[in-house]
């Protein structure tokens, strides 16, 4: 398995887990851009949002989101940002959604 985020789903490389069930986990940012940034991810593996074509799992990622910001007391306010392939700035290739808080998080419209 080459995959990162695969290895870390599957506890090969350990991570701060936030948050795991049989379909997503969630885990602390290694190269955190503020003082909550947690990763969602779907255990199995999916290469972006673009090739993102389950619904049921859409909604689990998403859902997966909100209880993170919830399990961070994010209760000012969050960011949820997806890069997706080679111009979203992508440099992971396996779906993750970015879980950012915190801090006022200003008006950027790109990477955090
Ligand atoms: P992307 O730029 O693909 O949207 O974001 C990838 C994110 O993964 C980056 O914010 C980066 O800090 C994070 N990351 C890269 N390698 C690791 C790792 O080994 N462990 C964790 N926890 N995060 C990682
Ligand atoms: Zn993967």
């Amino acid at each position: 398995m080459s995959c990162l985020f695969c290895r870390i789903a599957a506890g090969e490389i350990p991570s701060q887990t936030v948050l795991a069930d049989e379909h997503v986990v969630a885990f602390r940012d290694i190269r955190p851009q503020a003082p909550s940034h947690v990763l969602v991810i779907p255990r199995r593996h999916v290469d972006s949002l673009w090739e993102l074509d389950d619904r049921e799992l859409a909604g689990r990622l998403l859902a997966a989101a909100a209880e993170v910001a919830r399990a961070e007391k994010l209760e000012q306010g969050f960011r949820l940002i997806a890069n997706a392939r080679e111009h979203g700035g992508q440099e992971v290739g396996h779906l993750h959604l970015h879980v950012l808080g915190g801090r006022p998080l200003g008006r950027m419209l790109s990477k955090p």
